[in-house]
C-alpha cells in the first residue's frame, strides 16, 4: 500500500461537479475581487464561529498581521505566544515590528501553558496569541482572566482549529479576534491561499477592512497605508461549497482519531490528549514517542507517509537568533519536537488504509 500523509485528490473527486459549477459561475460573472462569494462566505464563517464579522484576506498569516496592525501593535511592543506552532504565529508579530515572547507548552494539550503567561508579562506586553494547535483549543478562561487583568488583547490563532470548541464556544469567538487559514491542507482548505479574520468588534472590523485594500475606504482615496490582502472570489466560491461539509468532515476526523487512539492504547507511545473542556477537530493526529525517527523510517518503508510537526521550536529557529533564546528555555516544546509524529488522518482516509497503518505501528513496537 501507498498512503500519503495528506491526500487532497479524494475529496476533490467526491465534490467535483459542485466545485466546477461554482468556479464556472465566478468565471462567467467577471467579478474576481471582493465579489458576492467573499461576502457570503464572510457571513457564513462569522455566524458559524459566533461573530458579527468575517473579513476575507489573502492567507492566514495576513489575517494575523492585519489584526495586529489594526490593533496598533508595533515597534516597542511585546506579544506572547507559543514556541510550538507554525512559524507564522510568531512571524506576524515580528512583521509589525513587535517582539514575540514565548511561553512553554502544556505537556498534555501541546498548547501554550496558560500558567506560565503571567510571569512573561512586562510593561511592553500588548497582546497574547493563543494557538489552537493541531485542532485543540487553548485553555481560554484562565488566559482571558490574565488578559483582562493586564489589559491585553487576545488574538486567537485558529488556523488549525475551525470547528473546534471550548466549553461550547467556537474557536475564534473568544478573543478580540480569531484568525483562520484556508491553506489547502487545513480542515477547511481552498485550492490556493486564503484566510479570514473574525471579530465582533465594530472598530476592529472597520480597520481590518480598510487595511486589506490599501487603506482605501473609497477607490483612489487612501486614509492610511494598508496592504493588498484579499480573499479571491474563486477561492471563496470553492470554500463555500466545502464549508457545507465541514461539520461532517470534522466528525470523520474525530472518529478516525478515536480509532487510532483505541488501537494504540497498550503501546509505549503517547496518543493525543483530548482536554475535557472542548471539541478537538484533529487538524493533525500527532503521536509522541522517543523512537520517533525509527518509527518514521519504518512506516516510510511500509509506504506510509508521516510528518514531523514541528522539527524545531520557534525560539530555536535561525530567524529568531536575535531574540536571545537558548536550548533549554522551553523544555516541553523542545522534547516534543524530537518525539512528535503525525499519522495520515483526513476524512477520506479509507478503513483498510487506516487498518494497515495501525497494523504497521503495532508491528514496529511489538517486534521490539
Ligand atoms: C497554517 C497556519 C498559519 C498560516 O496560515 P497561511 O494561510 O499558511 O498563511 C498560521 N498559524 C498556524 C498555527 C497555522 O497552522
Amino acid at each position: 500500500m501507498n498512503i500519503s500523509l495528506i491526500d487532497l485528490t479524494k475529496q476533490y473527486e467526491l465534490i467535483k461537479e459542485e466545485l466546477h459549477d461554482s468556479i464556472e459561475e465566478v468565471l462567467k460573472s467577471g467579478q474576481f475581487i471582493l465579489g458576492p462569494n467573499v461576502k457570503a462566505l464572510e457571513e457564513e464563517i462569522a455566524q458559524y464561529t459566533g461573530n458579527k464579522y468575517g473579513i476575507g484576506v489573502a492567507n492566514g498569516t495576513d489575517a494575523l498581521v492585519l489584526t495586529l496592525d489594526a490593533l496598533g501593535i508595533g515597534p516597542g511592543d511585546e506579544v506572547i505566544t507559543s514556541p510550538f506552532t507554525f512559524f507564522a504565529s510568531a512571524e506576524c508579530i515580528s512583521r509589525v515590528g513587535a517582539r514575540p515572547v514565548f511561553v512553554d507548552i502544556d505537556p498534555l494539550t501541546y498548547c501554550m501553558d496558560v500558567n506560565q503567561i503571567e510571569e512573561k508579562i512586562s510593561e511592553r506586553t500588548k497582546a497574547i496569541i493563543p494557538v489552537h494547535i493541531f485542532g485543540q483549543m487553548v485553555d481560554m478562561d484562565p488566559l482571558l482572566e490574565i488578559a483582562k487583568k493586564y489589559g491585553l488583547k487576545v488574538i486567537e490563532d485558529a488556523c488549525q482549529a475551525i470547528g473546534a470548541t471550548y466549553k461550547g464556544r467556537p474557536a475564534g469567538s473568544i478573543g478580540d479576534a480569531g484568525c483562520f487559514s484556508f491553506f489547502p491542507t487545513k480542515n477547511l482548505g481552498g485550492y490556493g491561499d486564503g484566510g479570514m479574520v473574525v471579530t465582533s468588534d465594530d472598530e476592529l472590523n472597520a480597520r481590518i477592512r480598510l487595511l486589506r485594500v490599501h487603506g482605501s475606504p473609497k477607490k483612489y482615496y487612501h486614509e492610511c497605508l494598508g496592504y493588498n490582502s484579499r480573499l479571491d472570489e474563486i477561492q471563496a466560491a470553492i470554500l463555500r461549497v466545502k464549508f457545507k461539509y465541514l461539520e461532517k468532515w470534522n466528525e470523520a476526523r474525530r472518529e478516525k482519531a478515536a480509532l487510532y487512539t483505541q488501537a494504540f492504547k497498550d503501546l509505549p507511545l503517547k496518543t493525543p490528549y483530548e482536554a475535557p473542556y472542548g471539541r478537538h477537530v484533529y487538524h493533525l493526529y500527532v503521536l509522541a514517542t522517543s523512537k520517533r525517527d525509527e518509527l518514521l523510517s519504518y512506516l516510510k518503508q511500509k509506504g506510509i507517509g508521516c510528518g514531523v510537526y514541528y522539527p524545531l521550536p520557534l525560539h530555536l529557529q535561525p530567524a529568531y537568533k536575535g531574540l536571545g533564546y537558548r536550548r533549554g528555555d522551553f523544555p516541553v516544546a523542545e522534547e516534543l519536537c524530537e518525539q512528535a509524529l503525525a499519522l495520515p488522518l483526513y476524512p477520506e482516509l479509507e478503513k483498510e488504509e487506516q487498518q494497515y497503518i495501525i497494523q504497521a505501528v503495532r508491528e514496529f513496537f511489538e517486534r521490539g
